[in-house]
């Protein structure tokens, strides 16, 4: 009989592997994040640029840069805009039925407005959250790639 090569019973890698960065609280995290700050310690700036965010935090090397939001802070940026201008121009509508030019006039430079506005804040939420639920590229794959997207 054959001596079987793979042991019988698989232990799953039972060392706990915690992050070399602070890890606060998730309302902290995005709180932080909103502001624009490191996700993690409140201290860095998340971005470098408009929505350019930062390779490593500058205070506590947390890497920021491989939490890859993508499309999703566009996407809330979509929602939170369009359930306040949407139902702006309604009510408006509604009650006072100004002219098209009038409404033109006011809701489309708003709505850029409150989109570029929000947009930055937004995607730093976003970053902390995915930072404190550790939904990162891993660190080693690729640390040159551009990370400017939405
Ligand atoms: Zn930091």
């Amino acid at each position: 009989m054959p001596e079987h090569p793979l042991p019988r019973h698989w232990q799953p890698d039972r060392i706990e592997k915690r992050p070399r960065w602070p890890t606060p609280a998730l309302a902290a995290s995005l709180g932080r994040g909103l502001r624009g700050h490191c996700p993690s310690c409140g201290k860095g700036h998340i971005f470098n640029g408009y929505l350019r965010v930062v390779r490593k935090c500058r205070s506590c090397s947390a890497p920021l840069g491989v939490v890859r939001a993508d499309d999703v802070p566009p996407y809330f940026t979509i929602v939170l805009v369009g359930h306040l201008v949407i139902p702006g121009m309604l009510i408006t509508e509604q009650n006072l039925a100004p002219p098209i030019w009038l409404q033109m006039v006011v809701w489309v430079p708003l709505t850029l407005f409150l989109t570029l506005a929000l947009l930055r804040p937004v995607k730093g939420a976003t970053v902390g959250l995915m930072l404190h639920l550790g939904l990162m590229k891993d660190e080693e794959s690729d640390p040159s790639a551009p990370h400017d997207f939405g």
